[in-house]
C-alpha cells in the first residue's frame, strides 16, 4: 500500500489565536494520519502576510506540541511563492488563467493586473467523507481572481498547488471551506492535479448554539494548558466533538483514539463544544495518572507556603484540573489549614441550640480527642471517637457543626475528621478550647 499512503494537512492561518475548534480540525486530521500509517503535515498559510502574525504562528506550534500532534513535515505557505509562481504561469500560458488589467475600484482608480482564472462554468461533483455527495454550479463564480500578479498567489492556487506538492491525499478541514471545494477541483483539473479525498467537519458551536469564535469567548488552546488541563484529556474530550466510537466507552488514550478513529463516524449536524464536560473528561484523566504524579502536581500548583502533602487527599477530591489547586489557595479555602481562624462565635451555635450547650458539647469532643494517643490521632479513629460522642448526645449535628466550624471558621469545608487529622492533634485541641 506504500503508494496509497495517507497524507493528511493542518492548514492554519495565523492571523489569530486558534481555539478549540480549530483543534479539533487538528485532532481530527491527525489522528486519521496515524490510523492509516500515514503522514500529517502543518502547513503555516501565511500568503496574507499584513494580518499573519509570527505569534499566532508560535501559538499555534506550542499549541501542537503541547497536544502531542506531531507533525512529519513543516511548512509556509510564504515559502512556496516560487511554485505557486510556476503554476500560474503554466496556467497562463496553457489558457486556463489570463491576466487582466483592470481599474481598482478604491478611490485610487488605479489601473492594477489581476490573475483571474478562466472558469469554465460547469457543475462541479466531489464526494465528501461526512457530507456525501455534493453538487454545485460554479457559473455564478465567474472568472475568479487567483492572484494579485505572478508574485502575489491567492488562497484557492495557494491551497491547490500546496496541497499536490505535499501529495496530500485527504483534504480533513471545517465545513466553511465546502462553498470553496468547487473553485479549488477547477484549479486542480486546470494543473493537472488529482482530487484528493475531501472530510468537511461539521462547525463546532458552544453551548447556546451559536458559533465558537474568538470574538464569543472561545480561548486559545495555550490558555487550556496555562489553567492546568492535561493534553491527553483535552485531545480526548475534543476527538469526541462531532465524533464518537459507536460504544459507551468515552474515556480513550491517544493510541485507542487513533485505533478507534474513523471518519464514518463524524456527525454531520454542528457539534456543540461543552466546557463542563471537557473538565470532566480532565478529572477522568486525573484518575488515570499514578498517585506520585497528582501528588506532585497538586504540590507543583500550590503556593509556597502551603505545599504541604497531608493537604493533598482533601485538595483531589475538589479538582478537575491543576488550575483549581492555585483557586482553591487563592480563594481563602485552604488558609485555615496554616492560621487559626477569625470567626464570630454564633457561627459555632447549629440551628437553635442554646450557646451553652454547644460549649458543653465542644468540652466533651475535646475529652475526647483527649484520649487519643498522637501516634493515633488519624482520621478514622477521630471519626470514631467524636461520633460516639454525637451518638450519647442524640444529635450530630449539635456536635459536628461546632467542631468542624471551630477547626476551619469557614461555612463550607471537609469534614471534621479529616481536618482535624490533618491540623494534628496539638492544633485540633487549640482551636476546640478557644472556641469553647
Ligand atoms: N487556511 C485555512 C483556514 O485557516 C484553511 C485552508 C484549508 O484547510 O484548506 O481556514
Amino acid at each position: 500500500m506504500a503508494d496509497n499512503k495517507v497524507v493528511t494537512r493542518f492548514a492554519p492561518s495565523p492571523t489569530g489565536f486558534l481555539h478549540l475548534g480549530n483543534y479539533r480540525t487538528a485532532i481530527f486530521a491527525y489522528l486519521y494520519a496515524k490510523k492509516h500509517d500515514g503522514s500529517f503535515v502543518l502547513r503555516i498559510e501565511d500568503t496574507d502576510r499584513e494580518r499573519s502574525k509570527k505569534e499566532y504562528e508560535d501559538n499555534v506550534i506550542e499549541s501542537l506540541n503541547w497536544l502531542g500532534l506531531s507533525y512529519d513535515k513543516f511548512y509556509r505557505q510564504s515559502e512556496h511563492l516560487d511554485k505557486h509562481k510556476f503554476y500560474l504561469e503554466k496556467m497562463i500560458k496553457e489558457g486556463s488563467a489570463y491576466v487582466s488589467k483592470e481599474q481598482a475600484k478604491d478611490d485610487s482608480g488605479e489601473i492594477k493586473e489581476l490573475v483571474r482564472f478562466k472558469n469554465p462554468n460547469i457543475d462541479v461533483a466531489f464526494k465528501d467523507e461526512i457530507k456525501g455527495e455534493v453538487m454545485m454550479n460554479t457559473k455564478d463564480l465567474g472568472d475568479f481572481v487567483i492572484a494579485r500578479n505572478l508574485n502575489e498567489p491567492l488562497f484557492h492556487l495557494a491551497v491547490v498547488v500546496d496541497d499536490f506538492e505535499a501529495g496530500i491525499t485527504h483534504v480533513i478541514r471545517g465545513e466553511d471551506h465546502v462553498s470553496n471545494t468547487p473553485r479549488q477541483i477547477l484549479i486542480q483539473r486546470a494543473i493537472g492535479a488529482p482530487t484528493p479525498i475531501y472530510a468537511h467537519l461539521p462547525l463546532v458551536l458552544g453551548p447556546d448554539k451559536l458559533k465558537l469564535s474568538k470574538r464569543r469567548g472561545a480561548l486559545p488552546l495555550t490558555e487550556y494548558k496555562n489553567r492546568g488541563f492535561l493534553p491527553e484529556a483535552i485531545l480526548n474530550g475534543m476527538a469526541f466533538v462531532g465524533w464518537n466510537p459507536g460504544t459507551d466507552k468515552e474515556i480513550f488514550t491517544r493510541k485507542e483514539l487513533i485505533k478507534a478513529f474513523d471518519l464514518a463516524r463524524v456527525q454531520k449536524s454542528p457539534a456543540i463544544f461543552n466546557e463542563e464536560k471537557l473538565e470532566w473528561f480532565n478529572k477522568e484523566h486525573i484518575n488515570l495518572l499514578p498517585k506520585e504524579e497528582i501528588e506532585k502536581n497538586i504540590l507543583t500548583w500550590l503556593p509556597e507556603n502551603m505545599k504541604n502533602p497531608k493537604l493533598v487527599p482533601i485538595i483531589f477530591e475538589r479538582i478537575n484540573k491543576w488550575g483549581d489547586v492555585k483557586d482553591m489557595a487563592e480563594r481563602g479555602e485552604l488558609g485555615f489549614f496554616f492560621k487559626q481562624p477569625e470567626y464570630k462565635k454564633e457561627k459555632l451555635i447549629f440551628k437553635n441550640t442554646a450557646p451553652e450547650k454547644i460549649s458543653e458539647n465542644l468540652k466533651q469532643a475535646i475529652k475526647a480527642l483527649e484520649n487519643l494517643d498522637e501516634k493515633d490521632f488519624n482520621q478514622e479513629n477521630i471519626k470514631i471517637a467524636l461520633m460516639a460522642v454525637a451518638d450519647k448526645l442524640g444529635s450530630r449535628g449539635e456536635l459536628l457543626h461546632p467542631v468542624r466550624f471551630a477547626l476551619s471558621g469557614l461555612d463550607k469545608s471537609p469534614d471534621p475528621f479529616t481536618i482535624a487529622s490533618i491540623l494534628g492533634k496539638n492544633e485540633t485541641l487549640s482551636r476546640l478550647q478557644k472556641a469553647v
